[in-house]
């Protein structure tokens, strides 16, 4: 393949791998760049190198995976860089990564961004105690090493994930006291009315029904519409307090797994300046894209859950979108038959994006972690609480950029990850202003840490 490709992809989840292996076939020359060890993202993490016991338990959601993992042989038109962590993406398409032997750049007419979804913060008194993690930490664990927390585990919040993850813990011999449901009460009354699109989604339906009969076979213990937690432990996590259904509970436990939904990674796209719209009911952004895949840079696809949320399948078809996309200006002797294959996939995608609104009125997070009490940390890495926030606004504080001069929140070394949402909707709220109008952090580059020495290792032309 030449030194320039034509496509770089970033991101090897299900829409990064799926792109590839259109362009793939199509021989269209591309780079694939993610930051993990192998390819598989979120969902599919380490299905290549994980042992058969390991993904028996894991189950079907999961092995499924394997069928998109990338041919990667002397013939093939895309070339993978694993542990490539992409860290600045330039208006004209330049994109920059580091992966441990100092930093370069890469160059292509056309960029597929594919960098997946985050886990949505969950602020609440006690959450940044030791013993508290994530939901998607707990699994990434057990996904890339068959790691099981030892002692009591508590799983607490909201979403589909939760509940595969209860299931893939007790197969994998972990002790599961509970699960602490905290979707309130009214998501189900109104999610009602979005059931006709759920049903379009047989596999989907399946999937969900097979969870909840799966937690009532294993008798998993669980407290539903759980309101008030509290994380409890001076230096260490003990246990976790909450209401449920007019109940006060507490529970001992070593590992408290919480989650809240998933929300669209938008770090290459608000860095790169694009326009966000919020999603009301997600209460996330999204960036804007037309043709569902086409942002409004000309050389720029953004594909899968970063883009919106909408699950690992339709993920999947809209990596295949984007790169039908680029191969119609690419190879537009071959339009015809990249348009018919295109057809198809679209045709695939609706009933899955039809599905969305009933899965997100469902799990439509609690108004109690997306604005949490004063004395809550919102942001982890510079200890500021939802007080001070609060505070920055009285004060005249107008947005979420102005706090970084108050307090600096945001200015950690996840840069905004972790808080950027809940400082928004506590800003929104106090103001009594819309999401839209306070808007979000202003994402700079290097959007991932590096060292200066990588910087310092940039060739001189870049
Ligand atoms: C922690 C977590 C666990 C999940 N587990 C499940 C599950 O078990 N089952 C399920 O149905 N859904 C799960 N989901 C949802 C699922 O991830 C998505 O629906 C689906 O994987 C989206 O596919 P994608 O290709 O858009 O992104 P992803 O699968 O997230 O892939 C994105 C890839 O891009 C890489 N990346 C991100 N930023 C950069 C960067 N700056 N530089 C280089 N690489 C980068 C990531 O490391 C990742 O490999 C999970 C989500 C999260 C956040």
């Amino acid at each position: 393949m030449s030194s320039q490709p034509q496509l770089v992809i970033i991101g090897a989840g299900p829409a990064g791998m799926a792109a590839a292996s259109v362009v793939n076939e199509l021989n269209i020359n591309a780079v694939v760049l993610d930051d993990q060890p192998t390819s598989g993202g979120q969902i599919y993490r380490a299905i290549g190198s994980s042992s058969e016991t390991l993904r028996g338990l894991l189950g079907t959601s999961y092995t499924k995976g394997k069928a998109l993992l990338p041919i990667d042989n002397a013939s093939s038109s895309v070339k993978w860089v694993h542990g490539a962590s992409v860290w600045q993406v330039d208006q004209d398409g330049t994109v920059y990564y580091t992966c441990g032997e100092g930093s370069t750049s890469v160059k292509a007419n056309h960029v597929i961004v594919a960098t997946g979804a985050q886990e949505r913060p969950m602020p609440f008194p006690g959450w940044t105690l030791p013993g508290v993690m994530t939901a998607g930490a707990v699994q990434i664990a057990l996904k890339s090493s068959g790691l099981v927390p030892d002692g009591k585990v508590v799983l607490a919040g909201s979403g589909p994930l939760l509940y595969l993850l209860a299931i893939q813990l007790l197969k994998a011999g972990g002790e599961l006291s509970a699960l602490v449901d905290t979707t309130p009460r009214s998501n189900g009354v109104r999610s009602i009315t979005s059931l006709l699109g759920m049903l379009q989604a047989g596999e989907l339906l399946r999937d969900g029904i097979g969870l909840l009969f799966e937690m009532r076979k294993r008798k998993i213990k669980r407290y539903r519409y759980a309101t008030d937690l509290e994380a409890m432990g001076d230096s260490q996590l003990a246990g976790l307090r909450f209401n449920s259904q007019g109940r006060k509970h507490e529970l001992d436990c070593s590992i408290l797994a919480i989650h809240n939904g998933v929300v669209p990674n938008v770090q290459i796209s608000r860095q790169l300046g694009l326009m966000h719209d919020w999603h009301a009911v997600q209460r996330c952004w999204h960036p804007q894209r037309h043709d569902i895949t086409q942002t409004e840079l000309p050389w720029l696809q953004i594909a899968g859950d970063g883009g919106g949320i909408y699950g690992a399948e339709a993920s999947k078809l809209q990596g295949e979108l984007a790169a039908y996309s680029v191969a119609t200006i690419l190879q537009a002797d071959n339009i015809s038959a990249i348009s018919t294959k295109k057809e198809r996939t679209l045709k695939a995608l609706l009933p899955l994006q039809s599905a969305r609104p009933f899965i997100d009125k469902l799990y439509a997070p609690s108004a109690e972690f997306l604005i949490p009490s004063d004395d809550t940390i919102v942001c982890r890495c510079e200890e500021v609480t939802a007080g001070d926030i609060r505070q920055f606004v009285e004060m005249g504080c107008a947005g979420p950029n102005q706090t970084k001069a108050f307090g600096r929140p945001g200015m950690g070394p996840c840069q905004g990850r972790y808080c950027g949402l809940t400082v928004s909707e506590i800003i929104a709220k106090e103001r009594s202003v819309s999401m839209q109008e306070v808007g979000y952090y202003r994402i700079r580059p290097p959007i991932k840490p590096i060292m200066l020495a990588e910087l310092a290792a940039l060739p001189e032309d870049n």
